[in-house]
């Protein structure tokens, strides 16, 4: 292997860039020619792809967001147009290629390798759902952004005996929501693994109202899943809590990472070119009890997650 590619794709997570500058450090040590390609699958099927130096992965550790530029673009499941994305790095004499995102990205890697296109996979998202590895890139520095946040709030909310819903991200995963909702000292979860039930949560915000005579609350919800408002004045209408709503939206995957996050895109970037390296096909990198591993896509995909049975166990206890 003399000459690899890297893109990031899908939705953005700070943490992306340090993966990259591992992957172009560790690619230069080993005298391999690495190729930026801009706007994930996007990008790569326009040509636009480029040769990156040194000096490109400085300066862009500490920076949220992914410095190559993502896209979402639903058209490279058609063959015709992954035939497009395998012609681009042929004639470049592009052998393989690190892909930076979460698992609709890996789905688009697994296209590309059937067509004899080496790959590797870096998970990074911050739902934190991508299956057989512990941690994804962007989790960490996204749950730090919540808290930092909800600590903001929780100040002003004593205050006022408020009632804050904080609505969070995690697309159709809970584990962010659930992971907040620990951090943060939530008494009340609502995700997509719990469901939504109003009744319920009126009658556990009456607990927390009349018998243990909270001055503040907080409800942490997951992105579309209910009417945070509507519920904000359920709340003011039948507690003595006054309900306020407020969704945190994308400030949560923006944001300097936080040093676990730089660690992990460190790490995982040296190991996505060291797998190339060996000419190794159909390998994802993931994160098992704080090792690094380099595992077959199909398997880890497939494998199943008992981490959020065992943290929501943990909310059950702290509430
Ligand atoms: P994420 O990678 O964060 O899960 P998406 O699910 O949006 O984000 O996927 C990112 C991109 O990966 C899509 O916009 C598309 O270009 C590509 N992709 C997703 N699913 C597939 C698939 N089944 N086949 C080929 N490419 C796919």
């Amino acid at each position: 292997m003399r000459r690899i590619g890297i893109l990031t794709s899908g939705g953005d997570a700070p943490g992306m860039n340090a993966a990259i500058r591992a992957a172009i450090r560790t690619a230069l040590k080993n005298d391999l020619e690495i190729y930026g390609i801009e706007d994930g699958y996007l990008g790569l099927v326009q040509g636009k792809i480029f040769p990156l130096r040194y000096k490109d992965a400085s300066e862009i550790l500490t920076k949220g967001g992914t410095f190559l530029g993502s896209s979402r673009y639903p058209e490279f499941k058609e063959d015709a147009i992954q035939e497009k994305a395998v012609e681009q790095l042929r004639k470049r004499g592009i052998e393989g290629l690190v892909v930076i995102g979460g698992d609709g990205s890996y789905r688009g890697a697994q296209a590309l390798m059937k067509k004899g296109v080496l790959c590797v996979g870096i998970p990074a998202t911050i739902d934190n759902d991508v299956k057989g590895t512990d941690k994804t890139i962007g989790f960490s520095t996204a749950l730090n952004t919540i808290c930092e946040s909800v600590n903001k709030l929780r100040d002003t909310s004593s205050s006022h005996h408020r009632c804050f819903i904080v609505e969070v991200m995690g697309n159709k995963c809970g584990k962010l929501a659930l992971w907040s909702a620990i951090t943060c000292g939530a008494e009340i979860l609502i995700n997509r693994e719990i469901g939504f039930n109003e009744h319920q949560v009126m009658a556990e915000l009456a607990v927390h109202d009349q018998f243990r005579k909270k001055r503040h609350a907080l409800i942490i919800a997951s992105e579309k899943l209910l009417d945070i408002e509507a519920l904000a004045k359920k709340i003011s209408l039948e507690t003595s809590f006054s309900g306020r709503a407020i969704s945190l939206g994308h400030i949560q995957r923006g944001g300097s990472p936080t040093p676990e996050d730089r660690l992990l895109g460190s790490m995982m970037g040296r190991e996505a070119v060291e797998v190339l390296m060996k000419n190794e096909n159909n390998k994802c990198i993931c994160v098992k009890n704080d090792q690094i591993l380099a595992r077959d896509i199909d398997e880890a995909l497939n494998e199943k997650d008992d981490s959020y049975a065992q943290m929501y166990a943990l909310f059950r206890d702290m509430v």
